[in-house]
């Protein structure tokens, strides 16, 4: 259990995030959504130990975050890799950091690249990279950790339709083998729906989380669940619409 007590950031003496408090359960998939400026990437930040100027305080299964005790898999939104590095070595250097060389599984390494079609790019670097090639290259990096905890930003944004619902649809797999804890900010309401079993929206007038929505839609088609994604699509909309409205007031 993650447990987030009265957590407060403020940017330049402007408060971001006011008293939030939340707890995430493990082995869940949790989406984050809400208007851009309301404060989503800096939650995962203070979650993966970016960010520690805050007030308030995180605990990790009862003992206050620590990142060398825990494996946080953190996926940024500009993907953070390595421009002078390969992407093999990309790929490996945080697992080669954390555990050693000797410690991979080779057929568990193999597999992420097959499934995220990156054996060709092993030998290039970044810049030579198309945004959803990095956006892959940042997933393998992340997932090949096996980490405690996984915060991805926006991690399936830039891709094309077609390899987004590929690499979402390979998320669930991986992600049901290992069941790893997981905070996914996305802008995307669909992708929310049917990534998160729980939904959380986040409110940007007021720096505070709006409403944590429990979602049975989790992992569900939604060419083939169509109503019920619509239902749940009005249903978060009106949500955010609220924050609107309240915002131009
Ligand atoms: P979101 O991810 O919901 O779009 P962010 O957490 O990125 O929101 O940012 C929330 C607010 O904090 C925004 O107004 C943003 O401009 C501001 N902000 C984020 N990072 C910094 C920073 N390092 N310095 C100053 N302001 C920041």
């Amino acid at each position: 259990m993650i447990k987030v007590e009265n957590l407060t950031v403020s940017y330049n003496n402007k408060r971001i995030l006011e008293n939030i408090n939340l707890n995430i359960k493990n082995g869940l998939i949790y989406t984050v959504i809400g208007q851009s400026g309301a404060g989503k990437s800096t939650v995962l930040k203070v979650l993966a130990g970016i960010n520690k100027n805050y007030k308030g305080k995180v605990y990790f299964n009862d003992n206050e975050l620590d990142t060398k005790k825990y494996c946080i898999g953190y996926i940024p939104q500009n993907y953070g890799l390595v421009d002078w590095k390969t992407i093999k070595q990309n790929i490996l250097l945080l697992f080669n950091t954390k555990y050693g060389k000797k410690a991979i599984n080779s057929e568990f390494y193999e597999k992420i690249l097959k499934k995220l079609d990156l054996e060709k790019h092993l030998k290039k670097y970044p810049r030579n990279l198309s945004g959803g090639e990095k956006q892959r290259v940042a997933i393998a990096r992340a997932l090949l950790l096996k980490p405690n905890l996984l915060l991805m930003d926006e991690p399936f944004s830039a891709l094309d339709y077609f390899t987004r619902e590929e690499v979402q649809r390979l998320f669930i797999n991986i992600w049901k083998q290992h069941k790893v804890t997981t905070l996914l900010v996305t802008h995307d309401i669909c992708e929310a729906i049917y990534l998160g079993q729980n939904i959380i929206i986040m409110s940007s007038s007021k720096g505070k989380i709006k409403k944590n929505i429990e979602n049975d839609l989790f992992g569900k088609n939604p060419e083939l669940n169509r109503e019920l994604y619509k239902n749940m699509e009005f249903k978060i909309r009106n949500l955010l619409k609220e924050e609107k409205i309240y915002e131009i007031k």
